[in-house]
């Protein structure tokens, strides 16, 4: 046994990926030639699994934004939001993501990643409860960890099972925080947010949101489902991340409740690392503002989306639930899954590789995105018409097998 013995499996599996030529796993991207396109392995492929939902990366105002940024106020803040880290850019982005949902306080973080962690581990203390959807994020896992609270899951998107988990805290609910996703991030469903919200008031408890994958895509301003739905005003807090729809990295909390306030000088995800760089903040600031007036980036988006999903349900190929931006194909096992990725890359397709540990699941996970053309969702589609055929060839294979098999 060694310090490295417990790495053994992972390893394992890392070194199965990697069998098959290119492994799935950190696939450089050689040269980004646009938010859909990229050189991968010597050719040039149609990323489709960027969860760069508007396109922002490459859009021409948030890079010269960043370019000024850069010239004026340097390379980075070398420093924390506590002490020299925090310029009058961050605080101009939190003004104006509070104004985005309406709600007067916020906090922006260096990651969504630290947003979760900071808000989460923080608000739930020793004397506090947190229950959280049993599909969270890894962010909001690691949140519950680093919280001193008591931690309990609640089956995925059941408020009938959230309910029971509630009644059973009695009065104690009240020192409860509720924690689920706007969109979910392996499978695209969204939280039956209504439901949640009905069955956390009743039992005086506080929720928070993680709008991820649903700012920007929903809603009308882009704030994300529970704009959506109507039911901002009842949100407790809402937490997000500036590295998919916004195009950059960052993240933050909003808030309606004054006490975020006294957060701030608590949380160890934002005092003890250092403040975004003046770029970063400089592009999300323009890449907010177009998120919020430019909808019909969010029309192509769900243009393309729903496009997809129901291109690909056609096919025979268990997508998920619902209609989203994130399509999602679940898999038998990891080898079929690994076979498919490499036919879509062979036929110019970048998807992700969900495969345990990193998940329960075997997935090929598809994130669409405003910036892909029709003709690019053509191509996508062709490339999944390859593996359907190939899982179908399989399975006739297996059943003749089986016919021939002796009794
Ligand atoms: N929450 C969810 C639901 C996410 O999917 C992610 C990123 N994948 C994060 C939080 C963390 O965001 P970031 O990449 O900004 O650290």
């Amino acid at each position: 046994m060694s310090l490295f013995s417990k790495f053994e499996a992972l390893a394992a599996v890392g070194a199965e990926l990697a069998q098959h030529g290119t492994s799935p796993v950190g696939v450089p991207m050689r040269r980004v030639l646009s938010p859909t396109r990229a050189e991968v392995d010597g050719r040039e492929v149609i990323l489709a699994g960027t969860n760069n939902y508007l396109g922002m990366t490459m859009d021409r105002e948030c890079i010269e934004a960043g370019h000024k940024a850069l010239e004026m106020e340097g390379t980075g803040t070398t420093g924390s939001r506590m002490a020299n880290g925090t310029y009058d850019s961050h605080l101009a982005l939190e003004r104006e993501i509070a104004d985005l949902y309406g709600m007067p306080h916020a906090i922006v973080f260096t990651t969504g990643y630290q947003a979760n962690l900071g808000t989460i581990a923080t608000l739930a203390g020793p004397d506090d409860i947190l229950i959280i959807d049993a599909d969270s994020h890894a962010s909001i896992y690691d949140a519950a960890k680093l919280s001193a609270a008591r931690v309990f899951r609640f089956r995925h998107n059941d408020a009938e099972n959230l309910d029971k988990r509630l009644g059973r805290l009695g009065d104690e609910a009240q020192q409860c925080l509720v924690v689920v996703e706007g969109i979910y991030s392996m499978l695209g469903d969204q939280a039956p947010l209504g439901e949640i919200l009905d069955v956390t008031k009743k039992h005086g408890a506080a929720l928070l949101v993680d709008e991820a994958h649903s700012l920007g895509v929903m809603g009308h301003r882009g704030c994300g489902l529970a704009e959506e739905l109507g039911l901002l005003d009842q949100v407790d807090f809402i937490t997000g991340t500036f590295s998919k729809s916004v195009g950059t990295v960052g993240g933050f909390c909003v808030s309606p409740h004054p006490e975020l306030a006294w957060l701030r000088n608590a949380m160890r995800a934002y005092i003890f690392t250092a403040s975004a760089s003046p770029a970063n903040i400089a592009s999300s600031r323009v890449a907010l503002r177009k998120l919020r007036d430019e909808t019909e980036r969010r029309d192509r988006l769900w243009a393309n989306a729903r496009r997809l999903y129901k291109a690909l349900g056609d096919m025979g190929l268990r997508v998920g639930p619902q209609p989203s931006p994130i399509v999602a194909v679940m898999m038998e096992s990891r080898e079929d899954t690994l076979n498919a990725w490499h036919t879509l890359l062979d036929n110019g397709v970048y998807v992700n590789l969900v495969v345990p540990p990193a998940a329960n699941l075997n997935l090929l996970r598809c994130s669409v995105s405003a910036a892909h053309t029709p003709e690019d969702i053509d191509q996508i589609i062709a490339a999944y018409e390859i593996v359907a055929a190939n899982l179908e060839a399989a399975r006739e294979v297996g059943t003749a097998d089986q016919a021939c098999a002796p009794r």
